[in-house]
């Protein structure tokens, strides 16, 4: 399958196999925008990956480093009048605020108190988030992400 270029836009490229709609949803893009998906496209370097194509929005490198907490290694390539402007990979960040929820149902943030979520990155044993109320570990972060 083609894929046409586009003009002026954000391409997030080297996203995992299938984790395409994870990444739309951390970024809160709307399904309105036009944009292409495509899903275990074959990689130049072998392997499979995800790519997304968003027309007419430009990610800022704070909204990016959301990509890294479900695909940590995606390119985001800002294009505008049909060539890359800017090129940066997807850093993730040391804290998240307000993105994802908690695991812990009886965690503070989880109570309906007026208090924003917040994780740190802890990259002691791989790489991690762990809730900055209840010091839990977040496992799965794709399913961790606030509807
Ligand atoms: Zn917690």
């Amino acid at each position: 399958m083609k894929v046409q270029r586009i003009e002026h836009g954000t391409v997030i490229d080297h996203i995992l196999p299938g984790m395409a709609f994870d990444v739309l949803r951390v970024l809160g893009v709307s399904n309105e925008r036009s944009m292409s998906i495509l899903i275990n496209s074959h990689s130049k370097k072998g392997g499979k990956k995800d790519i997304l194509k968003i027309e007419d929005v430009e990610l800022s490198e704070e909204e990016a480093s959301r990509v890294a907490l479900v695909s940590p290694q995606a390119t985001i390539n800002i294009i505008v009048g049909g060539s890359v402007v800017r090129k940066f990979n997807a850093e993730a960040p040391d804290v998240v605020r307000g993105i994802l929820t908690c695991s812990n149902p009886n965690c503070i943030s989880n109570q309906n108190e007026p208090i924003t979520s917040a994780f740190r990155l802890n990259t002691d044993d791989g790489h991690h988030y762990v809730c900055s109320y209840c010091e839990r570990d977040q496992v799965d972060l794709a399913k961790r992400i606030r509807r």
